[in-house]
């Protein structure tokens, strides 16, 4: 195939749906909450602020913002990579480790970005089923390995099931993984997750040089239009993602804005509680209505709903309710405000209700 046929095979990547003045946007797992004003306080003042003259660059190494990420992970700036958003943290990772010829692991279903970073990159994606309970099957994913495998992915909390990975099954895989693969910790969801056993991503990174842990702004700290994310992995790897990565990519009111985050985690953390709250009550709110669903530690809950998908999907969006549906398969539907949950409680309560028998 041509590098072109290649390109024009890829399904392009789908942003969530919503459309309406009342729609109801569940199909992103963005934050329902807008960033903290302090946040914003601070983003409006570096606007006014010298540095804030934007027909300058912004900072390339992003040291100050790359400092900061490490004192709150107990690393130093050079065991950070920083990139707008972690997806293209990831992108910088699949560029760095495998180009044609090689293979990259990661389980399926799960991140969509997965499979068109890798082909972008020339390499080949191994898609590796999840198990029937939705979870990574890391057995069949180390006797995926070849002598070709540069790349491993694993993504805990997993978008889109929720399924967390834990420590001890991933310290077991790390020992039978060869050191040369490199294994992502992909924790875009990391805030969410309450299981005591869940792998640490980071944690992983001190004892295991070939592990990378990615993590971002979007999710938890609410900063997905600003588009920044980071990985924490040995020097030597940060090192070759600044390398392969866009420069200039990271903006400087993103920065501004994640420095200032970090600097309210406080604040933050108050409303992840509130958000994971609302997934418990949502989560038992639809299995009261009917519907069958796993425990989810991320900011959004999957609905095994198969063949009977597109039928939901149409019931939600006659209510303007916009769910991530993947026909055939199931449902993926990101937690919002608790006035929004009360909206798509009603619509799945509508979805499930038996049809009128006709006379
Ligand atoms: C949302 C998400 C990301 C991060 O997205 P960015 O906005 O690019 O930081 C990474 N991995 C997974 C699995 C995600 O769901």
């Amino acid at each position: 195939m041509s590098r072109r046929d290649v390109v024009r095979s890829l399904p392009p990547y789908k942003q969530g749906a919503a459309e309406g003045p009342d729609a109801v946007k569940l199909s992103s797992n963005e934050n329902p909450y807008p960033p903290l004003p302090s946040v914003v306080a601070e983003i409006a003042d570096r606007m006014r602020d010298p540095r804030g003259s934007f027909n300058r660059y912004p900072s390339m190494g992003a040291m100050e913002l790359r400092t900061a990420i490490g004192s709150r992970f107990g690393v130093t700036a050079d065991q950070v990579a920083v990139g707008a958003g972690s997806v293209e943290v990831a992108t910088q990772l699949v560029h760095a480790t495998a180009g044609m010829g090689d293979e990259v692991i990661f389980a399926w279903r799960s991140f969509e970005a997965y499979p068109i970073l890798t082909v972008v990159s020339g390499a080949t994606p191994v898609k590796v089923p999840l198990t029937a309970d939705l979870h990574h099957d890391l057995a069949a994913m180390l006797a995926a390995i070849t002598d070709r495998t540069r790349l491993i992915l694993l993504c805990t909390p997993n978008n889109p099931t929720g399924t967390t990975l834990s420590t001890d099954e991933v310290e077991h895989f790390l020992s039978q993984v060869p050191e040369n693969i490199v294994v992502a910790i992909d924790e875009a969801y990391v805030h969410f997750n309450r299981d005591p056993q869940a792998v640490s991503g980071v944690e992983m990174v001190s004892r295991h040089p070939n592990v990378i842990a990615l993590q971002t702004f979007s999710k938890a700290y609410g900063l997905a239009g600003l588009r920044v994310g980071f990985g924490i992995g040995s020097v030597e790897m940060c090192e070759d993602l600044r390398r392969v990565a866009v420069p200039f990519a990271v903006s400087d009111v993103a920065q501004c804005a994640a420095l200032a985050s970090l600097q309210h985690e406080d604040e933050l953390t108050e409303r992840v509680e509130k958000i994971v709250a609302e997934r418990g009550r949502v989560t038992a709110a639809l299995r009261d209505q009917g519907w069958t669903l796993g425990d989810s530690q991320a900011n959004f809950v999957w609905l095994p709903t198969g063949d009977d998908t597109a039928r939901i999907d149409e019931v939600l969006r006659g209510e303007h309710v916009f769910a991530r549906c993947w026909q055939g398969e199931g449902i993926r539907l990101s937690i919002g405000s608790p006035s929004e949950n009360d909206r798509c409680l009603a619509a799945f309560a509508r979805a499930i209700a038996p049809a009128p028998v006709r006379a």
